[in-house]
């Protein structure tokens, strides 16, 4: 199943390029009262909540996917955990260009780790990524990303996959410079998920697919989520050993080489097998 977000915060179902508004069935969840739970609401609730949505989308007409404006899946992430340096040629890429590597020796995410991103940098296919700084060189980086759907601490990697509800495009958009990564990647709009998250028993094995990035039609970005340092499971076997998993939490796996400038005016087209694609714009 493909869920969306859409318009004036629908919830829809995609299928063959028709959205099928099914938020009658949100509406069902639970009243909240402050202070609100962790993890996001809805997918705190999504597997008691599948059979109705999977029933209400056969139901109710659709709506062509281009007449909607596309929110980001998830609404409300408690945290979005992202891989630095997890491809080898991004890495042998960041060494050699000064640009990117700012003067200081690029490892690789065995000794880095992972880094957090604010929530609030996240958007979805239907809106601009905002380039405002001029001075300053903003790329994109294309990585799957998936989302969190059962709550955990300390998941082994044999469990990891089971915890995982489903899987988007990722754009970890990034100014390049010496700051902190939690700083250049956290800037409003510089997180971009969709077009919709596709259930992960539609996906199998997340380790092998193929996925590019075009800018204005020009190939930037191409490789398949196979040459990963850390695949999907490690990730989320270290990322748990440190922070408890919630539903709607997200990961960004990391990007491979071909990380290139954007600017206003461009227009980037992201696909990933299995998944979808998306055309993002970029804005001053
Ligand atoms: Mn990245």
């Amino acid at each position: 199943m493909r869920i969306c977000r859409f318009d004036d915060d629908r919830l829809g179902v995609v299928s063959n390029g028709l959205v099928h508004d099914v938020t009658a069935v949100a509406d069902e969840l639970p009243a909240l009262k402050w202070p609100l739970p962790r993890g996001d609401h809805f997918f705190n609730h999504l597997d008691r909540l599948r059979p109705r949505i999977e029933a209400m989308a056969k139901t109710v007409p659709g709506r062509p996917v281009s007449e909607v404006k596309l929110l980001s899946p998830v609404a409300n992430p408690g945290k979005i955990v992202a891989a630095p340096v997890n491809y080898k040629l991004h890495l042998d890429e960041s060494r050699a260009d000064t640009q990117i590597n700012f003067g200081t020796q690029v490892k690789t995410i065995d000794d880095y780790g992972v880094f957090l991103k604010a929530t609030s940098s996240m958007i979805g296919a239907g809106d601009v990524v905002v380039a405002d700084w001029p001075e300053r060189r903003i790329d994109h980086e294309i990585e799957l990303a998936f989302v969190i759907g059962k709550q955990g601490f300390r998941i082994a990697e044999e469990d990891a996959l089971s915890h995982v509800a489903g899987y988007m495009i990722g754009l970890d958009m990034t100014i390049r410079g010496t700051e902190d990564r939690s700083f250049r990647k956290s800037l409003d709009t510089f997180t971009v998920f969709g077009p919709h998250m596709v259930t992960a028993d539609e996906i199998g094995d997340p380790n092998s697919l193929d996925f590019e990035i075009r800018v204005n039609g020009e190939t930037r970005q191409k490789s398949n989520t196979g040459l990963l340092i850390w695949n999907v499971q490690k990730l989320i076997a270290y990322a748990s050993r440190a922070y408890t998993l919630y539903p709607g939490d997200v990961f960004m796996t990391g990007t491979p080489e071909g990380v290139a400038p954007v600017v206003p005016g461009d227009r980037m087209h992201a696909w990933i097998e299995g998944i979808g694609e998306m055309t993002v714009a970029v804005g001053g």
